[in-house]
């Protein structure tokens, strides 16, 4: 028998821990605030690569690869970014047996050493856009770490992209979010808001960051992704120009963007339960486990013949073929495990469908199928039984989606007052749309006093719409306010 899981209502930080361990999705690691990815972890990864680089191929970018290193000169060039970046670099002084003429930095991601590259490669605007993705490792030293959701080391992509105008950088930086966005709610079941960063929360170094925002089952937000437009900051600091169609010499209008590993974190937090790790469909790596029970002696052969022949058939099947993503079945025939622990541990894992296979079940022609997000085991007709997976598969992926959905509905309050605000976020925790008048004062007050930040500035339209006598909620003042979204966050 597996560790118990720590119950959410209990401590919902244990419960997560307790899920990324006990499911075995990663582990800690002898480096202080790194972690190992384990397989069942990595393969969630790998589904998220696989699916989000053939999406953002389609956006036209290529993907290429950079240095680890990076000079430490090239950081200290564009002002922001280095005043941003340096408390959380980590910087190579000695190697090959002595200390180093040039220090190198880790990269904390990779605009400078890009743009190092872009400004050797870029001549003309015929050169435009340049769009590269890069999937890679990077670093930034934390001091307080949690599996996947803040290592010092962590995995993503990032995307970075050159073009001759602002507009241009503009519609690509938004162009990404929404990848982004469709990402995270097709494949993660992931509901997102999309929206602009305050100033103070922008990428060091961006004119504007934009974010998707998604609350966790604890009521608290998540960044799941960025989109940086980098107008020429950095153009300028590593003179990346191209000659225009007028003749003249220009700089390149850039933008980055970025997901990493931190989404498998926003995913358990999203979806897993009591039980343990929830996959959802698109996503998971095993998608059946057939569970044969070997009891009887004298029926084993017949029942794992039968479970060997429904995975082939099931593989074979239309309906399933059809599904846009490949099914993986797993027949768990270990005769040194009970039927009950196996399925406490699948249900652990977040495999979407049991199947389990008896000499009573041979004998009516049917399986007993358990959904891992449904508390309930139904018995099925083989004659049925593929397309009623493939239901079964497509509406699990849409029930997580809309469970989701309905949670970050129902915990997001329109406040009109700092106490009604403050209150809200002490008392019921979630997201807080509230109107404020873009003074960084009103922003720091909020922050300092409920540790609540502000999110986003929404983009959806359904929160644009602001009465003339809505008044920022800290000021109280006739400044004219913007409704923002507001929550704790990770
Ligand atoms: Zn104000």
């Amino acid at each position: 028998m597996a560790e118990k899981i720590t119950p959410r209502a209990e401590n919902f930080s244990e419960w997560y821990q307790d899920v990324v361990l006990q499911a075995k999705l990663a582990d800690y690691s002898p480096v202080k605030g790194c972690m190992v990815i384990r397989p069942n972890g990595y393969a969630l990864w790998e589904n998220i690569q696989k699916e989000l680089d053939q999406r953002i191929k389609k956006t036209g970018a290529k993907n290429a690869y950079f240095p680890l290193l990076i000079p430490e000169s090239f950081l200290k060039k564009e002002a922001q970014h280095v005043e941003g970046f340096a408390p959380q670099c980590a910087v190579v002084t000695y190697a090959g047996g002595k200390e180093l003429e040039e220090k190198y930095v880790v990269r904390p991601t990779s605009e400078t050493i890009i743009n190092s590259m872009f400004a050797k490669w870029i001549q003309s605007y015929r050169d435009l856009p340049l769009l590269i993705n890069q999937w890679c490792n990077v670093m930034r030293w934390e001091m307080k770490t949690k599996l996947f959701l803040r290592t010092t080391e962590f995995l993503w992509q990032e995307g970075h992209t050159c073009h001759t105008s602002l507009e241009e950088a503009e519609n690509k930086t938004r162009q990404m979010l929404e990848v982004y966005k469709n990402f995270a709610e097709e494949i993660l079941a992931m509901p997102v808001w999309m929206g602009l960063k305050s100033e103070s929360e922008k990428f060091a170094g961006a004119l504007r960051t934009y974010s998707i925002e998604s609350m966790m089952q604890d009521k608290k937000a998540l960044q799941a992704g960025t989109s940086h437009n980098l107008a020429s900051n950095f153009a300028k600091a590593f003179d990346t120009m191209f000659l225009d169609q007028d003749g003249k010499q220009k700089h390149v209008y850039q933008t980055s963007w970025g997901v990493s590993t931190r989404l498998i974190g926003g995913l358990i937090m999203t979806h897993s339960d009591d039980k343990g790790f929830v996959a959802p469909p698109r996503l998971a790596e095993t998608h059946i486990v057939i569970v044969p029970i070997l009891a009887q002696a004298q029926m084993k052969d017949k029942i794992l013949e039968k479970a060997t022949e429904l995975s082939k058939t099931i593989l074979e099947r239309n309906e399933i073929k059809s599904l846009p993503y490949n099914i993986k079945i797993n027949i768990d025939a270990d005769e040194t495990k009970q039927p009950g622990w196996k399925f406490h541990e699948y249900e652990l894992l977040g495999v979407p469908i049991r199947l389990e296979l008896g000499p009573k079940d041979l004998e009516k022609n049917q399986v007993v199928l358990a959904r891992r997000d449904l508390d309930k085991k139904e018995f099925i007709s083989l004659d049925i039984l593929p397309q009623t997976i493939a239901n079964h598969l497509v509406s699990m992926q849409k029930d997580l989606f809309e469970k989701a959905k309905k949670f970050r509905d129902q915990n997001t309050f329109q406040t009109y007052s700092y106490t009604e605000f403050k209150q809200t976020i002490e008392t019921k925790g979630g997201f807080c749309l509230t109107a404020w008048c873009k003074d960084p004062v009103c922003e720091n007050k909020i922050k300092e006093e409920t540790k609540a930040t502000i999110r986003v500035l929404p983009l959806d339209s359904i929160f644009q719409e602001i009465p003339e006598k809505e008044k920022c909620i800290v000021c109280q003042t006739k400044k004219p306010a913007i409704r923002v979204l507001v929550a704790r966050s990770y």
